[in-house]
């Protein structure tokens, strides 16, 4: 089994003392859908931080494809995250008056992808995910799910191994949210790994593993529960 990411024993305590993941472990295999749920503040996003090394823990060992990225120096971690991990959030982060093409291309800016390739890629990231006809909309031209998908299409045009989404699907419809799940699971089924934070019941449960948090703890891990049947 392949590692994409794992946390050991990972703590982390925010200024001010509150202490959001309290000495947490969890292996991700690479190719894994993995749903992360619990509670509003319980730590999801604090954890999904982390494995994406956007946030060091205050105590304990985070690896990306084994790697301790405490090791490495702040350039390395940068490109190490440009190049193989993906993010998407609730609230799209789409710069206001930029093209659906340009927010795409801009994902590719660190990527390590010569510019004459990225705009070809980012149409065809834009087309994967059902836009190839929203290319010059800028975010007030097009619905919440259609910026959402935006927004994925940006996280995965470099082909990230891992996909980490906190509550992508928070700020849209159903059938938005449905459309977005769907998106993942062809990502997931293509072989990228993907670490997906929800509240919703109905879509954690569709998931092949799902993690529940509380206070900062991981109180149910379904490999877990396999491992010790
Ligand atoms: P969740 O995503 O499950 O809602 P978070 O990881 O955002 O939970 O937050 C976990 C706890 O850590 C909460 O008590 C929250 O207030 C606190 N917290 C999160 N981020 C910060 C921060 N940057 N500074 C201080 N406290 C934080
Ligand atoms: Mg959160």
């Amino acid at each position: 089994m392949r590692t994409a990411v794992e946390l050991r024993d990972v703590t982390r305590t925010h200024p001010g003392g509150v202490t959001a993941l309290d000495d947490v472990s969890l292996t991700v295999a690479a190719g894994e859908f993995v749903a992360i749920v619990g509670p509003s503040g319980s730590g999801k996003s604090t954890m999904l931080h982390l494995l994406g090394t956007l946030d060091r823990p205050s105590a304990g060992t985070v690896l990306v494809e084994g790697t301790d990225v405490s090791r490495l120096p702040d350039r390395r971690l940068s490109a190490l995250r440009a190049r193989r991990i993906g993010f998407v959030f609730q609230q799209f982060h789409l710069a206001a008056g930029v093209s659906a093409l340009d927010a795409v291309v801009d994902g590719l800016l660190y990527a390590g992808v010569p510019q004459a390739q990225r705009r070809r890629r980012a149409r065809r990231a834009l087309e994967r995910v059902g836009l190839g006809h929203r290319l010059g909309h800028r975010p007030h031209q097009l619905s919440g799910g259609e910026r959402q998908r935006v927004a994925i299409a940006r996280a995965v045009v470099g082909e990230p191994a891992l996909l980490l989404a906190d509550e992508p699907t928070g700020a849209l419809d159903s059938a938005s949210g449905a459309g977005v799940l769907e998106l993942l699971r062809e990502l997931s089924g293509g072989g990228t790994t993907v670490v997906l934070i929800t509240h919703d019941r109905d879509i954690a449960a569709l998931l092949p593993r799902q993690v529940r948090m509380r206070d900062g703890r991981i109180v149910h891990d379904d490999a877990q529960v396999e491992a010790t049947l």
